[in-house]
């Protein structure tokens, strides 16, 4: 293999830039030559990349966003999308395909592998961690920690005015966001999709916090639920104390990657560079037990996300 192409496709995440540079530089160091797509699978039906060199990616390791833009693209859905982005790769003479992106660019690299017989590595770069095979996905450490801060802050005045605070967070149908930020943040409550929530018990739990001497409470819900607004509107319905709703919306998505996205950017962009130049095409990478790993491609996408009820229960022993 002489020539790879790498692209962001979906929603972006912080710590796919530094990424991006993993995977340049991890090319270059093994003598390969590398091209970077622009706006996901939109720029690579329409032959937009550019060669890319050690310099390309100065000065990215530590910004959120992706240098190469990222896009949500209906084209590549299509079969003549499809066989329009492998003539580009033919055309370019690009011989294997990094793709960083959530469990939807998953299925177009493994359309690619599948259909065109195109070698493709994916890298989870998403901030839902929705992908069952990783414990982790990129960009998650980061948004929970965003949340965190939001929720810092929150707590502070919803203290002052002792109020219950409804905090939305994002992640799609995946309530890892709402468990993870809610376990670290103190939240005394947290709906998720995967669990029917009852609100007579929520009551309950707030007013026995308040008979125990607590003074505000903070409610982590998932977007993938109800929004912060509808579900504080019917909490206030059912309580005396005054509540208040935020939605952190795309904050979560943007920032400067934490430590622990940036290490696995690292270790993702390298992994998949090894194994593409090694021949082998057709995987995901990821990180299990603390340790990176890869699967087959079909495989990784056809797994269900399984939630975690051991940490949310977890959270029901210690929040309140
Ligand atoms: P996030 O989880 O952050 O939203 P994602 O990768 O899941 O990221 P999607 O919008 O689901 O985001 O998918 C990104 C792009 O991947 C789509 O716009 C489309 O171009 C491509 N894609 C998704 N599903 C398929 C599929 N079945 N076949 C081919 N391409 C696909």
């Amino acid at each position: 293999m002489k020539r790879i192409g790498l692209l962001t496709s979906g929603g972006d995440a912080p710590g796919m830039n530094a990424a991006i540079r993993a995977v340049v530089r991890t090319a270059i160091y093994f003598g390969l030559e590398v091209y970077g797509i622009e706006r996901g699978y939109a720029g690579l039906i329409e032959d937009s990349m550019m060669p890319m060199n050690m310099r390309s990616v100065s000065d990215i390791v530590h910004r959120g966003g992706t240098m190469l833009r990222t896009a949500r693209c209906l084209e590549m859905l299509t079969e003549e999308g499809q066989k329009k982005a492998v003539d580009t790769l033919n055309r370019r003479g690009i011989e294997g395909l990094v793709v960083i992106g959530g469990d939807g660019s998953f299925r177009g690299a493994k359309c690619l592998t599948e259909n065109y017989g195109i070698p493709t590595i994916g890298i989870p770069g998403t901030i839902d961690n929705d992908l069952q095979y990783t414990d982790y996905t990129l960009g998650f450490d980061t948004a929970v920690n965003t949340c965190i801060e939001v929720i810092n802050k929150l707590r502070d005045t919803m203290n002052s005015h002792e109020r219950i605070s409804v905090v939305e967070v994002m992640g799609r149908s995946c309530g890892d966001i709402a468990l993870y930020a809610g376990i670290t943040s103190g939240a005394e409550i947290i709906v998720v999709p995967e669990i029917p929530f009852d609100m007579d018990d929520i009551v309950m739990r707030i007013n026995r916090s308040r008979a125990s001497g607590k003074h505000s409470n903070i409610i982590v819900v998932a977007e993938g639920v109800t929004s912060a607004e509808a579900f504080a509107k019917e909490l206030q319905e059912v309580t005396t104390h005054s509540v208040r709703s935020t939605t952190i919306g795309h904050i979560q998505r943007g920032g400067s990657p934490s430590m622990a996205d940036r290490m696995l950017a690292a270790q993702f962009g390298n992994k998949a560079v090894r194994l593409l130049k090694d021949g082998i095409g057709n995987r995901v990478v990821g990180i299990h037990k603390n340790e990176i790993i890869d699967m087959d491609i079909i495989e990784a996408v056809s797994m269900k996300k399984q939630f975690n009820f051991e940490l949310y229960e977890t959270l029901q022993m210690i929040s309140m």
